[in-house]
């Protein structure tokens, strides 16, 4: 089932709403227009775009084609993108992004100062103990 690959976009090839389809679409061979598209995914790690798919939601109607080879075979058109088109719309958000990041990082530092806490509990304990045992030698040793 393809998925598309800007970040924030939920659609999916089960993405249903009335009237409305999605198309899904390689990544341009042409490097310059390959990276421009991985560009406005902005995804975390850039992964292979090898197999990665943009839905057709994030292309202007002008940037699609005529599907002439299947016209011309009397087939079921399908849609086809300009060679240079880059997505424009419906494009994460910066504040989207770093919102997403800023919770990241909040997780993480919670899990970090629960570490933290763990971790001077036991100090104590162990600083408790060691006091006790001191105090038990020098009793013991007077
Ligand atoms: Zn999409």
């Amino acid at each position: 089932m393809p998925s598309c690959a800007i970040a924030t976009c939920k659609n999916t090839g089960r993405t249903k709403e009335p009237g409305i389809s999605f198309s899904f679409h390689h990544f341009p061979k042409d490097l310059v227009i390959s990276q421009a598209w991985l560009q406005r995914c902005k995804w975390k790690d850039p992964a292979s775009t090898k197999n990665a798919l943009i839905c057709s939601d994030h292309f202007d109607a002008e940037d699609f084609v005529e599907d002439k080879m299947n016209k011309l075979l009397n087939l079921k058109q399908r849609s086809v993108l300009q060679p240079e088109a880059i997505p424009t719309k419906k494009l994460p958000l910066q504040t989207e992004i770093s919102s997403r990041k800023t919770r990241m990082l909040q997780r993480e530092w919670k899990k970090v100062k629960q570490s933290l806490i763990g971790t001077w509990k036991m100090m104590q304990i162990f600083i408790y103990a060691h006091f006790s045992l001191c105090q038990f030698v020098l009793n013991r040793s007077c």
